[in-house]
């Protein structure tokens, strides 16, 4: 696996092309922001905004500033990733859902330690919501499992849809049907990871106890099935 990163960048060669991608909109969302906010200010200096409108403005100022801190947060989230310990990874073809369509899917790939990024489809928007869930499994707010310690809920997904909606993404307002089964949230995997961590006899029984092979990190260390692995 070749990585590419002076300082050890931790995604793959094949992901850059998604990842720049992600990091040159937010670049260039950021600079038109900030043209914006300075024509607005200077037709308000110019007097040729009604002040009356003070009050729309107001929310066009703080609407900008949103959406310059959204951009931002961006771009710092894909640079921890990028400095991570954590091998990241993106590739197209994303995973068959229940009903035999394509879905896009973050996932721990087993064989190789990674954290997988698959796109059911080429939108900038897909890449930013995927993205997103990387950045959550990177901090421990979500981990990789199903059953009675998997931390996905409905925060984590609004989160990743609000994301994408900034890169062009359908309007949030309600999570598709397919998150129906998830818990609320919002659920954190810090505060289990960190008691399973302190006390590895439970850690064993819960990696004993399950099922399937999952992925967690906790405090920068990513512990899977076959124990702790970076
Ligand atoms: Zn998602």
């Amino acid at each position: 696996m070749n990585l590419v990163d002076p300082k050890g960048m931790m995604f793959t060669e094949r992901s850059m092309k998604y990842v720049n991608r992600v990091v040159s909109f937010s670049h260039e969302r950021i600079a038109e922001l900030f043209t914006a906010k300075e024509q607005l200010t200077t037709m308000l200096k110019l007097r040729k905004l009604n002040p009356r409108f003070s009050k729309l403005i107001e929310k066009v100022f703080s609407s900008i500033d949103k959406s310059i801190k959204e951009f931002r947060a961006t771009l710092k989230e894909i640079g921890i990733l990028s400095d991570s310990n954590q091998l990241y990874d993106i590739t197209t073809g994303g995973i068959i859902d229940q009903n035999g369509g394509y879905i896009s899917d973050t996932n721990y790939e087993h064989s190789n330690n990674s954290v997988l990024i698959s796109l059911a489809d080429n939108n900038i928007f897909t890449i930013a919501h995927e993205l997103k869930h990387a950045f959550q499994f990177e901090i421990g707010q979500i981990n990789f499992t199903v059953g009675p310690y998997s931390t996905i809920d409905k925060t984590d997904e609004i989160e990743a849809y609000v994301r994408g909606e900034y890169f062009g993404g359908p309007h949030y307002e309600k999570l598709p049907s397919m998150y129906n089964h998830l818990p609320d949230g919002p659920i954190d995997f810090n505060l289990l990871g960190n008691y399973l961590i302190e006390n590895p006899n439970e850690l064993g029984r819960f990696i004993a106890g399950s099922q399937i092979k999952y992925a967690v990190r906790v405090n920068g260390i990513t512990y899977s099935t076959e124990g702790k692995t970076r």
